[in-house]
């Protein structure tokens, strides 16, 4: 990639404010000089993210990250300089000099963005041709006005094999690119590609900077193929973290400081229509920790818009079960049985849309009666509502809140608080952390000894910081750390970093290293990436790495010191046994020594 002229980095630097780029990603508060807000670099409960606008620089006292505008969008989009510093050239109108064309040479990320565009000018003219008129029909019968289509950027992918494959061929972008996108299949006969989404309304999916990392696609016939249908992912489409909505709603988001959370493309867009702006649909999955992450970083307060039938309830409660322990307070607009959105605006209109949203109860609530309507009359029947709700309320981030939800399902349930806290408190100890690893089932990792306990640490510390993890390092734990299975993931996380294996979040993509591990890795890997061993807040990732392996050097040196003892004793048996018991206890007076002063400076033995 040609080399950005350090004016035009100049001049991107006093056009970009760091506090509105920031905001884009992290939900900032004010705080004195300073805005303040959950790290994005790193998991945390507690804000210790900051953005200095009078310097335009940002530091995280969690995790040590910092820097100016490039380095938050190099570190959090996973860029390097040169596609960090063009991406925001193009969004501030510096012009940067072209690079000499060699589209090898730039990112791939960039190129799939490209072909994402190609497509979606493809998909909008389609809507408007007269091949598009049966689509533009379903639309217009879906409430959808062609203001808001054109708004929304919704298409029309024909029921044809080749409309994207030509258009990308035309525009010489190769058809294996197109693949990677997500955008084409490779034909069986291993001879060309064809289009994935066919005879299909598209709603194009953009992350926060307004680009398009995929598409959902609404089938017009009812007759083959899935009624819904995306495009794959890609490096740039992630389904368990990527919501359709944005960036549009970061501004509703941010004013109204809640985000409703829908099932689907034309619930969010239902929304849209009554006015509603900060609506966001999964695409096509459940919802996930990482969306729960993603939501987060920009409000505290998460409203489920969801069906009020059996399934729509339940699907609630899986939501909840990600969501809090985020540390989300989620209240649930529940619709009436039977109605999507959609419906439920062309019958009642958008102020009722706007009323149910606003006053939506605490979904905690709605869970605690559901499970009282099922009856509390007799002690089986509380028994049942009890533990039905304990996982729910075990997973409240808050101590306080979780506390509060415990008095009233006492009080719901007609049961004793203490019994009721107590089985939360079960709950909270006996579950496995997340509800991912629950459905995973993945058999308790032992964790008995210290040396298990000091190695599961240093996997934690890796896998979310693998910028620690340097050649030194894993020297350090090759020549340290005796070999077992904690052993084996430490150094699998070692190489996954150098590897380059990162995901959104800056950590060691799990899902990615998760396939090349042996069954009892992955089991280990998967409680450390549910966090069961986490840190002390505030504790310095690079110290944690640094004392597990002081602690296992210092064990190493203390068995070559037994050893070394053994051998004297073997082999003295003519050696003068006062000279013996002199050495042993000079070793002795020196590791009371050690351990007196290390006790003193409070460090852990
Ligand atoms: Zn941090």
């Amino acid at each position: 990639m040609g080399r950005i002229p350090d004016a035009s980095i100049r001049e991107i630097r006093s056009r970009v404010d760091i506090v509105d780029l920031v905001s884009r990603y992290v939900q900032l508060k004010k705080a004195g000089r300073n805005h303040t807000g959950l790290c994005p670099f790193h998991d945390e409960k507690t804000a210790s993210f900051n953005v200095s606008p009078e310097r335009q620089t940002f530091h995280c006292f969690g995790c040590q990250v910092g820097g100016d505008v490039f380095e938050f969008l190099t570190l959090h989009d996973n860029l390097t300089f040169p596609e960090a510093a063009r991406s925001l050239a193009r969004e501030c109108g510096v012009e940067i000099p072209e690079e000499s064309g060699d589209a090898e040479a730039r990112g791939i990320s960039e190129r799939v963005f490209e072909a994402n565009e190609i497509a979606q000018r493809v998909y909008v003219d389609q809507l408007a041709s007269a091949e598009g008129e049966e689509a533009r029909n379903y639309l217009a019968r879906r409430g959808i006005s062609d203001e808001d289509r054109r708004e929304l950027g919704l298409g029309f992918a024909p029921d044809r094999w080749d409309t994207v494959t030509r258009a990308l061929a035309q525009k010489k972008v190769e058809g294996s690119l197109g693949e990677q996108a997500g955008l084409l299949a490779p034909r069986k006969s291993g001879d060309g590609h064809y289009d994935r989404l066919r005879g299909r309304v598209t709603f194009p999916i953009y992350d926060v900077r307004r680009r398009i990392v995929g598409f959902g696609g609404r089938a017009l016939g009812n007759d083959d193929g899935p009624k819904y249908l995306n495009t794959t992912e890609s490096p740039v489409f992630r389904k368990r973290e990527s919501f359709y909505g944005f960036p549009w709603a970061l501004e509703s988001i941010r004013r109204s400081r809640r985000a409703i959370v829908c099932e689907g493309y034309f619930d969010r867009i239902a929304l849209h229509r009554a006015g509603i702006g900060e609506g966001l649909a999964t695409c096509g999955t459940a919802l996930t920790q990482e969306h729960g992450r993603n939501l987060r970083r920009r409000t505290q307060t998460a409203v489920l818009l969801f069906d009020g039938d059996q399934a729509g309830r339940n699907a609630m409660e899986k939501a909840l079960e990600v969501l809090l322990p985020e540390g989300l307070r989620v209240r649930g607009a529940l619709l009436p049985d039977g109605q999507d959105p959609d419906d439920f605006l062309t019958s009642k209109g958008p102020e009722a849309l706007r009323a149910l949203v606003d006053d939506a109860p605490d979904a905690l609530e709605l869970v605690i009666r559901r499970a009282v309507t099922a009856g509390v009359n007799t002690p089986a029947e509380k028994a049942d509502a009890v533990a039905h709700v304990a996982p729910l309320l075990a997973v409240v981030a808050d101590t306080v809140e979780r506390e509060a939800y415990v008095r009233r399902l006492a009080l719901a349930t007609d049961s004793g608080e203490a019994a009721v806290a107590a089985i939360v408190r079960s709950t909270r100890q006996g579950r496995s952390a997340t509800p991912e690893e629950a459905a995973l089932s993945a058999p308790k990792p032992r964790r008995e000894g210290p040396e298990e306990r000091q190695l599961a640490l240093l996997c934690h510390v890796l896998l979310r910081h693998p910028t620690l993890a340097t050649p030194d390092l894993r020297g350090r734990i090759e020549a340290s750390v005796p070999d077992d299975s904690w052993r084996r993931l430490a150094l699998a996380l070692v190489e996954a970093a150098a590897g380059g294996d990162v995901d959104a979040d800056g950590a060691i993509d799990h899902f990615v290293l998760a396939d090349r591990l042996e069954a009892e890795e992955r089991t280990l890997l998967h409680a450390t990436a549910a966090g069961a061993e986490a840190l002390d807040p505030g504790a310095r990732p690079e110290l944690v790495a640094f004392d597990v392996l002081n602690w296992f050097e210092r064990r190493g040196r203390a068995r070559t010191r037994r050893q070394t003892t053994q051998r004297l004793r073997e082999a003295g048996a003519s050696q003068d046994p006062t000279a013996l018991l002199a050495e042993k206890q000079r070793e002795l007076d020196a590791r009371r020594a050690r351990a007196a002063a290390a006790k003193a400076a409070g460090v852990a033995q």
